[in-house]
């Protein structure tokens, strides 16, 4: 392929974001290597879902994004459930119905991580990948380029760097100094247990409606969602729970707990809740969840460095939107560095400064939101409490924000915006 852009952008980290942007980027023509600190691409066998704005998002990348999602994703199974986000459930309750049910244009699109990484990672020339790079530093070097480090003592040029790398982000670090209060992700005081389990088994336990389709169970200071993924053979189960602990160790966010640490912590909720957690490894990883929400960062871009996707606004998952947004990341930043009036080194800072402007408020918001409507969801928000018709509502404001806009006209809008950056 002819790469027609006099610049090359390097990637740091080869997850959703780092990988949907080097997609677009290498089939806009924009000459693009990925650093991935791993020594291959790769994601958890745990459930995502993604909502409409993401789907347009996929489409603006690359058509093949969009294919690689269709290809692994897994809709509710049941054909009257099919625009049904979630159905919302009191978990206290021994025979629980649905308390309200969120509906949405796409309704619900769980994949399993690991097999859509897959798919998308076939879209991924292998030249155009680095692995066992950890990135350490970047700076100007003598002939202007930038001088990326890593920790295995190379080093390697480019004309922009994008930070993928995730939720703890060197990058953003770069940015923002090391001692900065937004260099860290801060402890949301929740953690989730993770599981997928055989779809027979959780139709055995808790019957097919609640099953085959999409659930969160509400309760206090717990709240527990499943979702089918691998084409409905797999149900993904994510329970939640609300601490006033510190979490132990910064360094590890994920540590190995027994099935009856999860039994104990949701001790007196009804039948279904406990079934579910009964069908789940007697070994089991629980995630701590932290986010960029105590010290939202003042910036997205330096220059012609930038941080995309978790390394900008790494929110808690309470939305489902997380890995949606970076995507929408991906389309805005590479329909800006494509742009054919993006030639030199100035016109790279103009559209990172772009992005700032584009992203920033979008991005910070969700984070916000997440940790709000994740509270909701644990009848723990004040003036919300366990009314299940505000819970409604609140959940319904927020999503419309997340899922009802227009990404083609989001990245028109980023043009606009770099329109006035290049002529200032
Ligand atoms: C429990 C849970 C459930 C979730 N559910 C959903 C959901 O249903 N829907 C949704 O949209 N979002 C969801 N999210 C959020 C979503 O998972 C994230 O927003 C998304 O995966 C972040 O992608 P990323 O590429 O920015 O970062 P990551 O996936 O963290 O990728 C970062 C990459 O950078 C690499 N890297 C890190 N540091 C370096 C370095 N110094 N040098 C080189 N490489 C480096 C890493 O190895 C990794 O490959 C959920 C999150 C959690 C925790």
């Amino acid at each position: 392929m002819v790469l027609d852009k006099p610049f090359e952008v390097a990637i740091i980290g080869g997850g959703i974001a780092g990988l949907t942007l080097a997609i677009a980027l290498y089939y806009r023509r924009v000459p693009v290597t990925v650093y991935e600190q791993a020594s291959q691409f790769g994601e958890i066998g745990a459930g995502v879902s993604f909502s409409g704005n993401a789907i347009q998002a996929m489409k603006i990348c690359h058509q093949g994004v969009y294919e690689a999602f269709e290809k692994v994703c897994t809709r509710n199974v049941w054909p009257s459930k099919q625009n049904v986000w979630f159905d919302f459930l009191d978990a206290l309750a021994d025979a629980p119905t649905s308390a309200f049910t969120i509906s949405t244009d796409v309704g619900q699109n769980g994949v399993h991580r690991a097999r859509f990484l897959d798919e998308i990672v076939k879209l991924v020339p292998k030249e155009i990948a680095r692995f066992g790079k950890r990135f350490e530093h970047v700076k100007e070097g003598p002939n202007g380029r930038l001088v990326m480090s890593f920790e295995d003592g190379t080093t390697a040029e480019a004309d922009a760097v994008v930070g993928c790398d995730g939720i703890k982000s060197r990058v953003r670090q770069v940015i923002v100094g090391s001692d900065h209060p937004s260099a860290r992700p801060a402890y949301t005081h929740k953690y989730a247990y993770r599981g997928l389990v055989p779809m027979e088994q959780a139709i055995e336990a808790i019957g097919e409606e609640k099953a085959l389709n999409s659930c969160m169970h509400m309760g206090p200071d717990g709240h527990l969602l499943t979702f089918p993924v691998n084409h409905g053979k797999t149900l993904n189960i994510v329970a939640f729970r609300t601490t006033s602990d510190d979490w132990p160790d910064f360094n590890r966010l994920t540590k190995q707990v027994k099935r009856e640490d999860a039994l104990r912590d949701f001790a007196g909720y009804g039948p279904d809740v406990t079934k579910l957690l009964q069908l789940t490894s007697p070994d089991l990883s629980v995630w701590a969840i932290f986010d960029t929400g105590d010290h939202p960062v003042p910036t997205f871009s330096k220059g012609r460095v930038c941080i995309s996707g978790d390394a900008a606004h790494a929110t808690s998952p309470h939305h489902g939107a997380g890995a949606g947004f970076c995507i929408e990341d991906s389309a805005v930043l590479a329909e800006l560095l494509a742009d054919e009036r993006v030639q030199s080194k100035q016109d790279i800072e103009a559209v990172f400064a772009t992005f700032n402007d584009q992203r920033k408020e979008r991005g910070q918001w969700l984070v916000q939101s997440s940790r709000w409507i994740g509270d909701c969801y644990e009848w723990r928000a004040p003036g919300i409490g366990r009314d299940f018709a505000k819970i409604e509502q609140e959940i319904k404001t927020r999503s419309d924000i997340i899922s009802n806009v227009n990404v083609p006209d989001m990245c028109e809008q980023a043009k606009q915006g770099l329109s006035t950056r290049l002529a200032a």
